[in-house]
């Protein structure tokens, strides 16, 4: 193994490096959904002078190189862009990142009843291994949609909250093969126990629906909601030396939070730039608001609109030419199952961010091939901003494999590469990053903005 780059963060570097996690642990202790990361981006992008596209649209307005927009869609899914100097149709340079986290989700019709307790009912969302979401603290993020149009945000269980949890059996009665077996249908929340004695059916569930009708939500109102069950409580710093960060939802939010940085900070491009902040890539990018929609290329075309440069094939050339870092975590080698990675090609912590050419399975199946035409590019343009990166593989062949947006990008033609920070243990509750790695990755996409497109 090369350097540590701890080493390249001595004296008052380490400051830098702890100010910035500093920040980014609030904003993944707080932002444990996508709606979540999308109020996040919208109030840091008004502070930072970028305006609505939706505003912009009809106002007669134009854009001009230096000007900075942002597009929501349906709450879930953002971007936020910087026109270029240079004309669109010349290119753009985007880095793309997903918001979605694994996580239980509320079933539409949650609450039943058991052995006196209220039951709330959970259907996963993502590739989760079961058993690690039980027997611990648990909060709810979300939203309930009233049938008079009205809105409740919630977030239930965290600070001095009561917490939910999923129970688990003892060990003394769980004599089967396997002790970490967990079936989907088995992750039911303890909703509470104490009965309403007024009713004579349903006494426990009625006294938790009681509950949440003060805040008048009823149990029909959660076929209308989107709530979301995450791990409760904060980021924390982790190892005796802090050197690494444990916290819910680094994939993808290490790389959302770094992108998003990024962008904000970027003043006058040559070419423009872009971060997208994409819903749905843990269940394939499907949907209205994953990469598969057409929210990015619709919207781009808006902006080009507004620049006074659309047309079709101005649209066609803008997107063809462009660069795009796949912006998504990888696996870093774990000191504890080092028979699942090839360590000399596999990413290590302290060692910057991680370009994977390529990902997929087995013989590549699924994978962007980024073009050596492209990296070679981007190396240059990371060693003349003194970026640290690492070239690397996940996992050995044949061990299993992993997928991103990159396809979906590169579909437009244009050359896509996937870059990010290394975790350890990742789609558990509680991810683990590296401080140096999150920062270097900041940096990288910091000096990919100013690259030729
Ligand atoms: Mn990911
Ligand atoms: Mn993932």
């Amino acid at each position: 193994m090369k350097t540590n780059i701890w080493e390249n963060y001595s004296g008052t570097k380490r400051k830098e490096v702890e100010d910035f996690c500093t920040k980014y642990k609030e904003f993944i202790s707080s932002c444990k959904t996508e709606r979540e990361c999308v109020r996040f981006a919208v109030k840091e992008a008004e502070k930072n002078g970028f305006k609505n596209v939706r505003d912009l649209i009809g106002s007669g307005k134009k854009l001009k190189p230096g000007d900075k927009v942002y597009a929501v869609n349906m709450d879930k899914n953002v971007m936020l862009c910087v026109i270029g100097k240079e004309p669109l149709e010349k290119g753009l340079n985007i880095v793309g990142a997903h918001i979605d986290s694994p996580r239980l989700d509320l079933k539409s019709k949650p609450f039943y009843e058991s052995q006196g307790f209220c039951m709330i009912d959970t259907h996963y969302y993502g590739g989760i291994k079961k058993y690690q979401w039980i027997a611990q603290p648990l909060a709810m993020h979300g939203v309930v949609f009233r049938k008079d149009g009205t809105q409740e945000n919630i977030v239930y269980g965290e600070g001095d909250d009561p917490v939910f949890a999923i129970s688990d059996l003892l060990p003394h009665l769980d004599k089967k093969d396997n002790q970490k077996d967990v079936k989907g249908e088995d992750l039911n929340i303890l909703g509470g126990n104490i009965a309403d004695e007024k009713v004579e059916k349903n006494k426990f569930k009625t006294a938790i629906l009681n509950i949440l009708k003060k805040n008048n939500i009823s149990e029909e109102d959660f076929f209308s909601a989107e709530i979301e069950v995450v791990p409760a409580g904060k980021a924390k710093d982790c190892g005796l030396d802090a050197s690494m960060i444990i916290g819910y939802g680094q994939d993808d939010r290490a790389c959302a939070y770094t992108g998003l940085r990024a962008v904000l900070e970027t003043k006058n491009p040559e070419y423009t730039v872009v971060n997208l902040l994409v819903d749905k890539e843990e269940i394939g990018s499907v949907g209205a608001t994953g990469m598969e929609s057409k929210f990015f290329e619709n919207t781009m075309a808006e902006i080009m609109n507004l620049c006074g440069q659309y047309s079709e094939l101005a649209l066609r050339r803008a997107l063809t030419n462009s660069n795009t870092l796949s912006s998504d975590v990888t696996a870093a080698v774990d000191p504890t199952y080092t028979s699942a990675y090839n360590v000399e090609t596999d990413a290590h912590f302290a060692k910057g961010i991680s370009f994977n050419k390529f990902t997929g399975s087995r013989g590549k199946s699924g994978a962007n091939d980024a073009n050596p035409e492209f990296i070679a590019k981007l190396r240059k343009c990371l060693d003349d901003a003194g970026v640290v990166y690492q070239a690397t593989e996940m996992g050995k062949v044949d061990q299993g494999g992993g997928g991103t947006i990159a396809y979906i990008m590169a579909k437009y033609g244009m050359n896509v590469i996937d870059a990010g920070v290394p975790v350890l243990n990742m789609h558990a509750p509680w991810e683990i990053v590296s401080k140096v790695d999150v920062y270097e990755t900041y940096r990288a996409y910091k000096a990919f903005y100013g690259m030729k497109a």
